[in-house]
């Protein structure tokens, strides 16, 4: 089970998220067929989105998406509050079947299948107009842009590590932890964490030993007080599309289209791009619709 875990340390000046999300990328890779290139890249924002997703409250929604040069095209992953101590995630790539040699470091090359480009964050509230965030790809590796995003978004300083770890057999661990500084951050708190940033393992390499969410965490705030309140959520793969969405959009298309539709295919299909789940009408359902105009 995925579990993303919450918390703070040195009074509260340091803020913590790490979750491990093994069986989420696999999800993803299993409904979307990804390369492993693919999965690396798709993997790592959507461990990124679960973990910024701690942080939505009620209806809040969470959206990052990074549009490259590079062969994957895009990558876009949500979060969201999907019920008492869970965040739902979900993410694609327009080109999952992208792949690529590994790096001169023996690393997925992330970086190159993403090329450069940009992060767009957005975050919908329950009321009021969304918040939109942009910012240059850093270096395309995920992390290290997630961080630019709070830095030069948020101003908030911060440590984003995030990891896929997979070989020919399937993903074998994934995860992340995000550190983040608050204002009053004494200059030592400021030095620990970037000296454990430095010397810490991969968090996939922390993973695959057996390391938990709050593990990750233990690491990256080795040798700060971390405050016992936590919290603890379980992260999921889910989707919110549905039939009804699929309807609405046809009856979008206007009356005499749904009809030349009805009257050429004896069936419409569409295939939600986040889940893969696919919706077909007949050509009679197509022509229900077209009453529900009337
Ligand atoms: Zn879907």
């Amino acid at each position: 089970m995925d579990r993303v875990v919450t918390a703070s340390a040195a009074n509260g000046t340091v803020s913590f998220v790490a979750g491990t999300t093994t069986e989420l990328v696999r999800e993803a890779q299993r409904r979307h067929d990804l390369a492993p290139t693919a999965s690396a890249a798709v993997g790592r924002l959507i461990t990124a989105a679960a973990l910024l997703g701690a942080s939505l409250k009620g209806r809040e929604r969470l959206t990052l998406q990074i549009v490259g040069d590079g062969p994957i095209g895009s990558i876009t992953a949500d979060a969201w509050n999907g019920g008492p101590d869970v965040i739902a995630t979900r993410g694609y790539a327009r080109n999952g079947y992208a792949d690529l040699p590994l790096n001169a470091r023996g690393k997925f090359d992330v970086a190159r299948v993403i090329g450069n480009g940009q992060l767009q964050v957005t975050k919908q509230y329950e009321v009021g107009r969304p918040y939109v965030g942009i910012v240059p790809l850093e270096t395309g590796e995920i992390g290290d842009d997630i961080a630019s995003y709070l830095a030069n978004s948020q101003q908030i300083p911060s440590v984003v590590a995030l990891g896929v770890l997979a070989d020919p057999n399937g993903i074998r661990a994934a995860g992340g932890v995000i550190a983040q500084l608050l204002p009053g951050a004494a200059d030592d708190t400021i030095a620990r964490l970037e000296a454990n940033a430095q010397s810490m393992a991969p968090v996939t390499t922390q993973i695959a030993e057996g390391a938990d969410a709050r593990a990750l965490i233990e690491r990256l705030a080795d040798g700060m007080l971390l405050r016992a309140h936590e919290n603890v959520y379980t992260a999921t793969f889910d989707c919110r599309c549905t039939r009804e969405r699929f309807e609405r959009a046809l009856i979008g298309l206007g009356r005499d289209e749904l009809l030349k539709i009805a009257s050429e295919q004896p069936e419409t299909e569409a295939t939600c791009d986040f889940c893969k789940r696919r919706y077909v009408l007949t050509s009679a359902e197509v022509e229900q619709l077209v009453a529900k105009l009337d």
